[in-house]
């Protein structure tokens, strides 16, 4: 349930129905918006009864919250979230693209890609250090030798590192060197992991599950924010359908359907839907024209000698391509 405030409740008034909501047991979580304040009551399991709350000074009215997921529903928060990432906004408007390799190879590598996308524009380079890895005996990724590389390109670039944290064990040295932290698709339901995900002080990308609904990656995003880290990006990356013309079929209703139910921004990673180079620049021409706040893109320049994810990976030149196309596409958009 929510509770509105009145357009002129004082703090002391949203206190105390939030207090008033702790003394029946459940937890009360401010959302101030543009044009008013409403605080959000979670951990009910029943419905709240509202006529203590309806008597309170500053309280304008309650609404029933329908869906499952609480603080993420754009019916609890109806101005979109803009995430500034060192002032990237992702959710502003402009699609921001992320690029990078699919995992840190070498300090050579990943400075090549990095000098590279960032003459081409792109602000926040992406690259895993921890890999997960559908057999145990491909590339595992570089670990922390490979986060320490993402620093050095950082350094040496100024563009902003996103990277994933693979388990509960990494987290905490990602966030070290992350600015934005990766939970892939096979964490999407890891709940300890999105728990611990919710006391960083670092931005989460939370890429959708290949078998999950839009409401279990509402429901995965829940879990973080309502630990106390709203800075929460969804990634649609292809689902796992009968079609087998791609890797994963990327959902791209997924997109208008998530801006609907929620206020947080939604990203496309057309990469790893396609899993051939071919096919990213169509779907993420799809993406933007479907209202993504951005994409993520694996690029490489050397595909045919990449560790992991090769085929997928545009070469350089196509990444041109494709950043000249997001720009007439932002034109044409606006
Ligand atoms: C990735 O982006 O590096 C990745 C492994 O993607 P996903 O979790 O979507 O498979
Ligand atoms: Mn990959």
């Amino acid at each position: 349930m929510l509770v509105v405030m009145k357009n002129d409740a004082t703090d002391d008034q949203v206190r105390a129905v939030i207090g008033e909501i702790e003394r029946m047991g459940y937890r009360g979580v401010s959302m101030p918006g543009a044009q008013r304040t409403a605080v959000c009551i979670i951990g009910n399991q029943q419905p709240v009864d509202d006529s203590t709350l309806l008597a309170m000074d500053g309280v304008k009215e309650t609404i029933r919250v329908t869906k499952p997921y609480k603080l993420v529903s754009r019916e609890t928060q109806p101005e979109s979230t803009v995430v500034n990432v060192g002032g990237v906004k992702i959710g502003g408007g402009e699609p921001v693209v992320m690029a990078g390799p699919c995992a840190v190879e070498s300090e050579e590598q990943a400075m090549t890609i990095a000098r590279f996308v960032k003459r081409c524009g792109v602000k926040i380079y992406r690259g895993g250090a921890f890999k997960p890895r559908t057999s145990p005996y491909s590339f595992q990724g570089m670990g922390i030798a490979g986060l320490q590389i993402l620093d050095r390109v950082r350094k040496d670039t100024g563009l902003l590192i996103v990277t994933e944290a693979t388990d509960s064990e990494n987290l905490g040295v990602v966030e070290e060197y992350a600015d934005i932290i990766q939970i892939g698709a096979r964490n999407m339901q890891n709940y300890s992991l999105l728990r611990l995900a919710g006391h960083i002080s670092k931005p989460v990308l939370l890429k959708r599950g290949f078998a999950a609904t839009i409401e279990e990656l509402l429901m995965a995003a829940e879990y973080v924010v309502t630990e106390g880290n709203g800075r929460v990006i969804l990634c649609e990356r292809g689902i796992r359908t009968f079609s087998d013309n791609t890797r994963n079929t990327l959902d791209l209703g997924a997109i208008p359907a998530i801006k609907g139910l929620s206020h947080l921004p939604i990203i496309v990673d057309p990469s790893h839907a396609a899993g051939r180079r071919d096919f990213v620049i169509p779907l993420a021409k799809g993406a933007i024209a479907a209202g993504s706040d951005g994409l993520i893109v694996e690029v490489h320049h050397d595909p045919a000698h990449a560790l992991s994810d090769g085929a997928q990976s545009l070469y350089p030149a196509q990444f041109e391509e494709l950043m000249k196309d997001v720009a007439r596409l932002k034109r044409c958009l606006a």
